[in-house]
């Protein structure tokens, strides 16, 4: 029997497209059945897309210890702390809930044929190798950023890590150091890199990207076509990449909640606008913008006259100005969460202001909606870059320009090029998860990995 151990990282919006995925996996295979380990809080996170998904009836999920000691205070800074204390613990931590669960007769009590697990949560490797069964290894970000830290160590050899090195070099290409990384600068790289070098996290990163060429394929929520030089890259350092994204328009999609009408709202006010007028915000599912940017891009929305729904945490709307709501009734809706890749699929969204996170801009380019680019922090300035610079579908908000950059996306003869490109890799991506299609044919290639009785 087919028994997947799957180990899910806990944080940002990591676990919820990994449980995707195996649900996917779980109707594909019907008579193997996988184990998910999660933390609590993670896990009750994601379960109302679990509960209403039919296909999880071959998916068990285990709660997971997240590492912080009883009575612990955090003095780091939540995130980054957290993180931390998650990756100390995840091996013993991780072991222990797979042999417990096994004992109590999960998996149909049959032994882990095959681990698949979050890159990120590398120790899953460690464990498919000491039970000697397969390891799939899932990268949930862009394939460049895999790239950056995979190279770390050449790159800070030859930028330096001192505070005073980096910040002289931060407008140099990467082209000397790594040709297929060309695009990118120095100020593009996430933090960790030459930056804020210390701590369990970076050196976690780096050794994941090395310790991924052990794994026995590697899985990309991405699609041939769009990141394709730098995938011919990573070809050349890891065992067999499989694309099977975007995952956004190949999963069941996780529950898309639209508490507060925004597809409603955006039907009706599709009837009233043109194709592609209305502006969408998010900074995605626990970021804001500081404070004076809220204010400036609300400034900047309602000087615009364009129609906007704006997905915004509630503690952030104390920076909105001062009859901001008022005034743009009917014409912006400020909620505290949207459907979004359904509002981003809707023909009459025009404009996505965005931090780039990875699932933001994959369901961006699923729509054919060009971007206006707000990175906060990690790999979105990454992909900011690509998204202003590789591809040409968006524009960099930079200093705040919010204002300059709505016009240009909703109006200028440059945003109807964005949006000209960005149709056409939209249609790569529909291509590419449709019958015979490559995102389809890998998929069906990592169904046949994880149910073979493969052994090392
Ligand atoms: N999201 C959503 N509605 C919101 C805010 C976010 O559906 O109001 C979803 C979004 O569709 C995406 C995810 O949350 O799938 C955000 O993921 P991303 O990688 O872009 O950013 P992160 O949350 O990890 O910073």
């Amino acid at each position: 029997m087919v028994h997947v151990a799957v180990f899910a990282f806990p944080f940002g919006t990591h676990a919820a497209p990994l449980l995707s995925l195996v649900a996917k996996l779980a109707v594909e295979a019907p008579a193997a059945t996988f184990s998910f380990f999660n933390t609590a809080k993670s896990n009750a996170s994601i379960a109302p897309a679990v509960v209403s998904c039919e296909a999880l009836r071959n998916v068990d999920l285990y709660d997971v210890w997240d590492g912080v000691p009883e009575g612990y205070a955090f003095d780091q800074g939540r995130p980054r702390e957290e993180i931390e204390l998650f990756l100390k613990a995840a091996p013993g931590n991780l072991r222990r809930a797979m042999e417990d669960a096994v004992a109590a007769g999960g998996g149909s009590g049959n032994a882990v044929t095959c681990v698949l697990g979050d890159a990120f949560v590398s120790s899953a490797g460690d464990l498919a190798e000491e039970l000697g069964v397969p390891w799939v290894s899932v990268w949930t970000s862009a394939t460049f950023s895999l790239l950056a830290h995979f190279y770390t160590e050449k790159i800070r050899r030859v930028i330096g890590v001192r505070p005073e090195d980096v910040l002289a070099k931060r407008d140099e290409r990467l082209e000397f150091i790594i040709p297929a990384l060309s695009p990118f600068r120095v100020r593009d790289l996430m933090d960790g890199i030459v930056t804020n070098v210390d701590g369990i996290f970076p050196r976690m990163l780096q050794q994941m990207a090395e310790k991924s060429r052990r794994a026995t394929a590697v899985v990309f929520n991405t699609f041939d076509g769009l990141e394709s030089t730098f995938l011919d890259h990573l070809r050349t350092i890891y065992h067999k990449l499989l694309t099977v994204g975007p995952f956004s328009l190949f999963l069941p999609p996780p529950s898309q909640r639209d508490p507060h009408g925004c597809l409603e709202w955006l039907d009706a006010a599709a009837a009233a606008v043109r194709p592609a007028s209305v502006g969408y915000v998010s900074f995605g599912s626990f970021l804001s913008l500081p404070p004076p940017e809220v204010a400036a891009l609300a400034e900047a929305l309602e000087a615009s006259g364009a129609r906007f729904v704006w997905s915004m945490k509630d503690a952030a709307r104390v920076h909105l100005p001062d009859g901001f709501l008022e005034r743009t009734k009917g014409r912006g809706l400020v909620v505290p969460w949207a459907p979004q890749a359904a509002m981003l699929a809707h023909a009459a969204t025009g404009a996505f202001v965005t931090h780039c996170g990875w699932n933001s801009v994959l369901e961006s380019v699923a729509g054919g909606v060009p971007m206006i680019c707000r990175p906060i922090f990690v790999d979105q300035t990454m992909n900011a870059r690509a998204v202003t610079d590789v591809w040409r579908i968006g524009v960099a908000a930079e200093g705040g320009a919010f204002g300059k950059c709505l016009s240009l996306v909703l109006d200028g003869e440059e945003g109807k090029e964005m949006r000209r490109r960005a149709v056409a890799l939209k249609e790569t991506a529909r291509s590419a998860v449709g019958d015979g299609g490559s995102s389809s044919k890998n998929f069906g290639a990592l169904v046949e990995l994880l149910s073979s009785r493969w052994k090392r």
